[in-house]
């Protein structure tokens, strides 16, 4: 069996931005040569996730909506976890979306569903922060 691992690093601009790392994850399958397997796609923090969805920009601005009605970012003084930290809302958002995805190697290529695409959501961005991809297979 094959194995490979990649570490994909990301500092957003924003506080909450999501990033379609498709392409990413592509290159990665396409360097460690495996034809048929499992590639596993996680957030290394615990206040970002990894997930699959749409890439549709109204989608997106739908999760943002419906990720602060969830958890506010704002007042701070809301969450028992922000008083070193202002990144309570963070952490539940991050529950929320999920740590990571799962996609099968089929053929050497990501077996998506229809119109699947591997999404990094940040939500306390402005940082250095990385993913870990890892493939195995043959
Ligand atoms: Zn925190």
């Amino acid at each position: 069996m094959k194995s490979y691992k990649k570490e994909l690093y990301f500092n957003t601009p924003m506080r909450r931005q999501f990033i379609n790392i498709t392409p990413q994850v592509e290159q990665c399958l396409s360097e460690s040569d495996i034809k048929e397997g499992l590639c596993l796609v996680n957030a290394m923090h615990i206040t970002a996730s990894v997930f699959i969805n749409d890439d549709e920009s109204g989608l997106h601005q739908d999760f943002e909506t419906w990720l602060e009605k969830l958890a506010p970012e704002k007042p701070y003084s809301q969450y028992h976890h922000n008083s070193a930290e202002d990144n309570g809302d963070a952490h539940l958002k991050r529950t929320i979306m999920g740590r990571e995805v799962v996609v099968a190697v089929t053929d050497g290529r990501l077996d998506f569903g229809p119109w699947e695409q591997i999404f990094y959501g940040e939500f306390d961005g402005r940082r250095k922060k990385r993913v870990l991809v890892k493939i195995i297979g043959e």
